[in-house]
């Protein structure tokens, strides 16, 4: 079973397209946060940001960076929002990697990215240190 983005590059469910390349594609969300919400996807099918190879993840930035300004001026927006849910429990609800650009406007009543986590934890020193470490064994 292909995603619901999969069938968008396929042609087989229609989409505002506003942009395609060899590997990558971007089109208006369906249910828009703000006008010009836009999405911008790899058209190979990877569920998370993890499971992205390399270069695919090079050319779903560039578009990301390609389509920031022009989504931005566009609807005239002073701001953007630029985030991936990546996962589930992120509230991921389409299995295929996708970055949502949200047009943002002064006074439009909506929050920072800080706002999408639950409660705050309390780290000591010795734990920071220990997750950087962690990070870094790993980068
Ligand atoms: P997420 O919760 O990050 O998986 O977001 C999925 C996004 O895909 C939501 O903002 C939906 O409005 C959007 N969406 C779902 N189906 C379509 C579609 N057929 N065309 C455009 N956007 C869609």
């Amino acid at each position: 079973m292909s995603t619901i983005f999969s069938q968008i590059v396929e042609g087989e469910i229609p989409a505002r397209v506003v942009y395609e390349d060899e590997t990558t594609m971007a089109f208006l969300d369906a249910n828009p946060l703000a006008p010009g919400h836009t999405l911008v996807i790899p058209k190979d099918e990877h569920e998370r940001l993890n499971d992205v190879p390399d270069a695919v993840a090079t050319d779903l930035y560039a578009t990301v960076h390609r389509l920031v300004p022009a989504v931005e001026a566009s609807v005239d927006a002073d701001a953007s929002t630029v985030a991936f849910n990546n996962g589930e429990a992120a509230g991921q609800e389409v299995p295929h990697v996708h970055c949502h650009i949200v047009p943002r406007f002064e006074g439009d009543g909506g929050g920072p990215i800080h706002a999408v986590a639950g409660d705050t934890p309390d780290l000591e020193d010795d734990e920071l240190d220990e997750i950087a470490g962690e990070i870094e064994s790993r980068a």
